[in-house]
């Protein structure tokens, strides 16, 4: 028979057990949480994208009058401000391919513009679009400009980039239509052997008062890309061209 003192430490030990049994779990549940539904489906969609080809958005397509055309193929799986604020706040769309395998499926350019890739940049490229042309719905002041960001071109190990040769590291204003091929999707997360799932990381970031990009892993800094894409969410929350 247990006395209360065994009782407690019984229970403490089975609560701790419980604890740690349960820590990835946690997390993954933590994660869930913090963004929402509608990154519940990225596994989903994972494990059978063919059975949810309407939640696919396709490269190169337009939406209706939408001054931009869709960067990659896949299902758009994390949305712009997804998150928890003020914690985090995701800065684009992160769309996933079907492909099943990386350097495979096409990343081009979203609209004409100016191409950088900084000498230390692996697996991304961004795009200067001077004095945006007004759009029904747009964001922009008359004659702004933005960037357009694209990453996770490279392999989970970081050996391997998957943008396009045309851009190599160093590439300065080299002027692309839209359409072009930039790179491929890819795993690369930023650390060595930690990879992301398959996507292209595709966000609209704002210029800095001297004409440079802005630091677009800041919500501040950034456009809702579906205001240019002219997609939104339908009332599952599926990010799509729903007109
Ligand atoms: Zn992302």
């Amino acid at each position: 028979m247990l006395t209360f003192l065994n009782r407690r430490r019984v229970l403490t030990a089975v609560i701790l057990l419980t604890l740690l049994l349960t820590l990835p779990l946690t997390s993954r549940t933590v994660r869930l949480r913090f963004f929402g539904p509608r990154i519940q489906r990225i596994s989903t969609w994972f494990a059978n994208p063919a059975a949810h080809a309407d939640w696919q958005v396709e490269i190169g397509t337009r939406c209706g009058n939408a001054p931009m055309i869709f960067p990659t193929t896949g299902f758009i799986g994390v949305g712009w401000g997804d998150g928890l604020w003020p914690l985090y706040q995701h800065t684009g769309y992160d769309i996933f391919s079907p492909a099943g395998a990386e350097n495979v499926t096409p990343n081009i350019a979203a609209y004409d513009g100016y191409l950088t890739r900084e000498d230390d940049w692996l697996s991304t490229v961004i795009i200067r679009h001077p004095d945006f042309p007004p759009f029904n719905g747009s964001p922009l002041s008359p004659g702004e400009q933005i960037w357009s960001y694209y990453t996770h071109m490279a392999s989970a190990d970081g050996s391997v980039s998957y943008v396009d040769p045309a851009f190599p590291p160093g590439t300065r204003e080299k002027f692309v239509t839209a359409g072009t091929l930039l790179g491929y999707q890819g795993t690369w997360s930023g650390r060595p052997n930690d990879p992301v799932g398959l996507h292209l990381h595709f966000s609209i970031a704002a210029s800095g008062a001297d004409g440079s990009y802005t630091n677009e892993t800041e919500i501040g800094n950034t456009y809702d890309p579906g205001l240019f894409l002219g997609l939104t969410a339908n009332e599952e929350g599926i990010i799509g061209c729903w007109r």
